[in-house]
């Protein structure tokens, strides 16, 4: 049965006490924000972005040249974006799934895996020798197959990806339903390799690590614009300015400094809800003694996961663009998207009828047509960015920050040269051509789920064009 559109009455009650603040940033350890740029300064890299991007950025810049001066401007406080507000699941991969990557780059994807596999041990080899109390846990996610005609497809992709080297596994209903227990799992595949983390603790372990290792951050001090002078470029803030030879820009799904950014690009929101503590007969009710991800399988799909203090958060499924890249503030809570997630939330977990949400908050996913990381330089460059990881940026970020100091340093190497770095998604069309695509799209993934899986004529026009809509 696909997943209802609009909620019950007795689910709206569930949500009458949620804060629209994200959970992981309602914490006591926040740190306090650090000074606004207020004067005239110079650095050998400025990095715009305190997000996962631009902290990996100025901590490797630091690990391989501790005289590098490294500034980072930061619009609000380290973790304030997509950072501290996501679901936490750390994936190896850096192409948005192995499926997509294998139709993208079919030539290079043991490259891809390997480079993402190294990738995803360097952040918890990090974390572990910081002492990032970050409730990091390589428990695995596990991928639910909640309608019949997904079993088929999601097998072949195990048997596919084993041939790569990929170790996932298979349950079949009873043991899916034993691991976490819904009525509405038929089977599961599980990859071992997922790391669970709570990420606005990671991003500010990797803050203060940045600030121990010599980093200048600036916080409440957005960039609003950037100039070349001669050999140099500056970042002017409100208050303040800093000249340097290096920009990167870590700025993910918020408007762009580039404007060619805002073609491949579109911020689409997505929302996320959480439980209060679950007591131990609801615990039992639900099995789920493992601390594994999940998700799943639908175009629309729903991931979940459990927090150090026994809560579930719950998000996903509802990916919404807004005309002309819209963003902010006003954007991050949805009555309507939490009503339709508590309802699944409780079609997902009938057995936990009446728990109730406390916190509930929505996030800008940088969406891009290839749903995976790009790069690119400007000013000769002197500037890089790295955006586009569609969803799937914890883990991706720092291997999107490598690439960006490669580009900034004009190295030649295993990152450089790959395909996917040197080549730029399909741009999405102008308005009003991109909101009546997007929007066309999203009905058609939805006719998809609630049909079978059976793909449209413009959805499978889209799969031979290697274009997509995802979050
Ligand atoms: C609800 C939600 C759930 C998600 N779940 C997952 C998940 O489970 N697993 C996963 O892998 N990915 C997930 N993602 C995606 C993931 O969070 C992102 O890909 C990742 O955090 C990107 O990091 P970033 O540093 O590039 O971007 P951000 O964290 O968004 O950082 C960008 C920073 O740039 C700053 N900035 C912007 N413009 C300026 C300016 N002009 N001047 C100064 N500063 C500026 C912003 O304030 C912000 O702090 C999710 C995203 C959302 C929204």
């Amino acid at each position: 049965m696909p997943f209802a559109r609009q909620p019950r009455p007795q689910t709206l009650k569930s949500l009458a006490d949620v804060a629209p603040t994200p959970f992981w940033l309602d914490d006591a350890s926040r740190p306090e924000p650090a000074p606004t740029l207020s004067s005239s300064t110079s650095a050998d890299l400025v990095i715009v972005g305190a997000g996962f991007t631009g902290l990996w950025a100025a901590l490797l810049a630091k690990e391989a040249d501790a005289s590098r001066d490294v500034i980072i401007l930061e619009a609000g406080e380290a973790a304030s974006g997509a950072s501290g507000r996501n679901g936490g699941f750390v994936s190896a991969s850096l192409t948005h799934g192995f499926e997509n990557g294998l139709e993208r780059w079919p030539n290079e994807m043991r490259a891809l895996l390997a480079l993402g596999h190294a990738n995803l041990s360097a952040i918890e080899e990090t974390a572990t020798r910081l002492g990032i109390d970050c409730d990091l846990l390589r428990s695995g996610e596990l991928t639910m197959a909640t309608e019949t005609y997904q079993l088929d497809d999601m097998r072949a992709e195990l048997e596919i990806a084993a041939a790569y080297g990929e170790k996932l596994q298979w349950f079949a209903q009873e043991e899916a339903r034993r691991l976490v227990n819904s009525p509405t799992y038929l089977g599961a595949s599980f990859d071992p390799s997922v790391i669970m983390v709570n990420p606005a603790r990671l991003a500010w372990g990797l803050r203060k690590a940045c600030l121990e290792a010599g980093v200048r951050l600036y916080e409440n001090s957005p960039v609003t614009a950037l100039e070349r002078e001669k050999n140099f470029m500056v970042a002017r803030t409100a208050h303040g300015q800093v000249r340097t030879r290096k920009v990167a820009l870590a700025t993910n799904a918020f408007p762009p400094l580039l404007k060619r950014l805002s073609y491949y690009v579109v911020p689409v929101y997505d929302y996320a809800l959480v439980t209060e503590p679950l007591t131990e007969s609801q615990r039992e009710a639900i099995g789920w003694k493992g601390r594994q991800g999940v998700g799943d399988a639908g175009n629309l799909f729903h991931y979940y996961r459990t927090t150090a203090d026994g809560r579930i958060l719950f998000g996903g499924y509802d990916a919404i663009y807004h005309w002309n890249n819209g963003f902010g503030k006003h954007l991050e809570t949805d009555r309507e998207s939490f009503g339709r997630l508590a309802e699944h939330f409780f079609e997902t977990f009938p057995q936990l009828e009446g728990l109730r949400f406390t916190h509930g908050w929505g996030g800008a996913i940088d969406t891009c047509s290839r749903f995976s990381a790009f790069w690119g330089t400007a000013y000769q460059g002197r500037v890089a960015y790295a955006l586009g990881y569609t969803g799937l940026g914890v883990g991706a970020s720092r291997f999107g920050a490598q690439v960006m100091l490669d580009l900034l340093d004009k190295k030649e190497n295993e990152r450089t040269r790959l395909e996917m770095v040197r080549s730029k998604p399909i741009p999405f069309p102008p308005e009003p051509f991109r909101s009546a695509v997007v929007g066309l799209t999203q009905r058609e993934l939805d006719k998809a789920d609630r049909n079978e899986g059976k793909r449209s004529l413009w959805l499978r026009l889209l799969d031979a064009m290697g274009l997509g809509f995802d979050s």
